[in-house]
């Protein structure tokens, strides 16, 4: 689960995030709309535990994520505890970001090995199963740069779950990728969904969200315009900005 109120974030004077409300259950599956700049790969990146929040409540499985608040102020967690909070919680970026003098199955177990000090062997196995899962049996021995964008972008979800995540978060994770090779990612998140993650996504494919998703929150300038029902707010939106945003990309 995932619990946001009213978060602040900002870089220097300028405010990214001016009190967003967000609310994912478990199993459930919400995704992030909005025009470029409006803050949503920066709550992301609160969720992960890549940026820190300035003010309001962050709560990931039930926790304040990467910070302890007393006596009215926030102190940050100590980095050995934000490793394990940020360790259940997978992401995916738009740029895949796999270590490109690696394998796929070594990108895949690197995360159990190094962080998670999991066996050799084990760790290799799990990356197997996991790159079997996204359809990518028999490639653990390539290189990133000797795979198409959509199976580079299926080892970094693979390298995600090898952490074994209760949440996953996505940003933009087909907005790099070729036409004909968004569906194949798709397909995996979709059966990630149908299997019970708990997934919050950035994304601009309006179908996706439509079919997939539980929740819709349209953000605009840092701030959660309208949320709601994924369809109801995709098909019917009661804010003007969610209008105005949902003409243009639809
Ligand atoms: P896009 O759709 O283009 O990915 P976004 O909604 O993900 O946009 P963010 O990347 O969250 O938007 O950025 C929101 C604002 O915060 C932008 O004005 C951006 O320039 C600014 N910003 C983001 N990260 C930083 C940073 N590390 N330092 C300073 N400003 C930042
Ligand atoms: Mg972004």
């Amino acid at each position: 689960t995932i619990v946001a109120r009213k978060l602040h974030k900002s870089f220097g004077s300028h405010e990214v995030l001016r009190g967003i409300d967000l609310s994912v259950k478990a199993g459930e599956i919400s995704c992030i709309i909005g025009p470029s700049g409006s803050g949503k790969s920066t709550l992301l990146r609160c969720v992960n535990g890549l940026e820190t929040v300035d003010r309001g409540v962050l709560r990931v499985n039930g926790e304040d994520f990467g910070y302890v608040e007393k006596d009215n102020a926030y102190h940050a967690v100590s980095p050995q505890r934000l490793a394990e909070q940020r360790s259940r919680v997978g992401m995916v970026f738009q740029q895949f970001n796999l270590f490109p003098n690696m394998t796929a199955e070594n990108n895949v177990m690197s995360g159990p090995v190094l962080v998670k000090k999991i066996d050799r062997k084990l760790a290799r196995e799990r990356a197997q199963e996991l790159l079997a899962q996204v359809g990518l049996d028999g490639c653990g021995h390539k290189y990133p740069a000797q795979l198409s964008g959509g199976q580079q972008q299926r080892v970094a979800i693979a390298r995600a779950l090898a952490m074994d995540p209760s949440i996953m978060l996505f940003d933009e994770p087909t907005s790099a990728l070729d036409p004909e090779l968004v569906g194949e990612v798709l397909a995996v998140m979709r059966d990630l969904a149908h299997h019970g993650m708990t997934m919050l996504l950035v994304t601009h494919e309006m179908a996706f969200a439509r079919d997939v998703a539980d929740e819709v929150l349209f953000m605009d300038e840092g701030v959660a315009v309208e949320r709601g029902d994924a369809r109801e707010v995709l098909a019917n939106p009661r804010e003007k900005r969610t209008q105005e945003f949902l003409e243009r990309v639809l």
